[in-house]
């Protein structure tokens, strides 16, 4: 037996999965939310059985060491769990971490340099890092980042047209991010329709959402850029805006940058057109007739479609759109909205399997539809961890239970 534990840690949050990577079975999830608040939150899964607790959690050091703790408590053991590596989630991997790599001191003084670029969340995920190598000394420690599988995207794809000798200097390119999944989604897409020569767009829309197009495997365009701000319209966040809305925030309502940067990231996108971030509440509402909802509904099925055909143009065709993540996976109307009008470009959604009450990889295009399109439930973890098992198996240290 070989299992991996995948830590996700956010600002104020640690998530992480015991798992087979091989098999794909899932051993034990959880949850420790709201971390230096005092309603903090953990949820611990195992076998079918979940224990959820409200106790102040201080920092991540003292989450992730209580839910070391729940493993004990709840099981299973980690000591008889056969662990062979820690995954972390890494947000930006510059230009540096490109594929899963060994955790050192130099990586991880890496990912905390490349924090301006990512200050949400690079300095959350070295402080996940921090502690787990603490209590961890003996397992290898991975960082698989969310930018690696966008690192070669062509020249054009990847350069903004400003000053290059600005760009170079403060590492101004678009990266990409949520690599992972659209990685992982690509390659079971092909899987399934068994064909490894596929242009294909992989539609990721959860509360963040990216869209990517994918010739044989390989990207060829991402929405988002030097940050995750960019592309689709988000549950929070604008996606493309005219930069000049800066200028003119700042110079006529006198917002400071930091003013601006929280209502481009935390108070636009869904929420900023309906108050409200959640898909579900979104199109609850917008069926009921609230119109700010129906509008918020419309320029975010828009945005998906002027991507879906600008997508279409870079490959030079389509062969398959793939839907993934919470809204994508769920959202029948979602999918059904924002392919409406492209049987030009060969989409032919079926409504009734589109519609029907499924989940798991399915097909919900007709028979005779040109291009397919697909929904593939997203899954970073399983991806994480078996790029952390090969990462591991490489180096060869000793698991936990010897
Ligand atoms: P994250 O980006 O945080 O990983 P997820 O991929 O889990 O997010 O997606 C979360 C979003 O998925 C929620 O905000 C919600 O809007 C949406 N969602 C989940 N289930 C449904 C559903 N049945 N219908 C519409 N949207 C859904």
């Amino acid at each position: 037996m070989g299992t991996v534990l995948v830590v996700n840690s956010g600002s104020s949050s640690i998530k992480y999965e015991l798992l087979d990577p091989a098999s794909g079975q899932v051993h034990a999830t959880g949850l420790v939310e709201r971390i230096g608040e005092p309603a903090s939150h953990l949820r611990h899964t195992h076998d079918g059985k979940t224990v959820e607790l409200d106790d102040p959690v201080a920092d991540h050091g003292a989450g992730l060491r209580r839910a070391i703790d729940l493993f004990g408590e709840h099981g299973p053991a980690l000591s008889d769990a056969g662990v062979v590596g820690v995954g972390h989630r890494v947000v930006q991997g510059g230009e540096r971490i490109v594929e899963a790599t060994l955790i050192d001191d130099a990586v991880l003084a890496t990912i905390e340099a490349l924090s301006p670029l990512a200050p949400l969340h690079n300095p959350a995920n070295a402080t996940g890092i921090r502690v787990a190598r603490e209590l961890f000394p003996d397992l290898p420690h991975v960082a698989v980042c969310d930018t690696a599988f966008f690192h070669d995207l062509p020249m054009p794809a990847r350069t903004y047209a400003i000053d290059r000798e600005v760009a170079a200097e403060h590492q101004i390119r678009r990266y990409g991010f949520h690599g992972t999944s659209h990685a992982y989604v690509a390659d079971r897409s092909a899987v399934l329709l068994g064909r490894d020569d596929l242009k294909l767009i992989v539609l990721h829309l959860g509360n963040g959402c990216s869209v990517s197009a994918v010739v044989a495997g390989r990207p060829v365009e991402t929405s988002m850029g030097l940050t995750p701000l960019e592309g689709l319209v988000m549950g929070t966040r604008t996606g493309d805006i005219d930069p000049a809305v800066v200028f003119h925030l700042a110079r006529e309502a006198g917002l400071g940058i930091d003013e601006i940067d929280n209502l481009l990231n935390r108070r636009s996108g869904l929420k900023g057109l309906s108050g409200h971030n959640d898909m579900r509440e979104v199109t609850r509402l917008a069926g009921s007739g609230d119109e700010n909802a129906r509008l918020a509904l419309d320029v975010y099925t828009h945005r998906i479609r002027k991507y879906v055909g600008a997508y279409a143009a870079t490959m030079g065709g389509l062969d398959a759109v793939a839907f993934t993540a919470g809204v994508g996976e769920n959202s029948a109307l979602v999918r059904e909205e924002s392919l409406t009008g492209l049987g030009f470009l060969g989409i032919d959604l079926d409504p009734v399997a589109n519609r029907a009450d499924a989940s798991g990889e399915r097909i919900i295009s007709r028979a005779d539809s040109p291009a397919t399109v697909l929904v593939v439930p997203t899954n970073e973890e399983l991806s994480i961890a078996r790029q952390t098992r090969r990462v591991a198996e490489s180096t060869r240290q000793p698991n936990l239970s010897s």
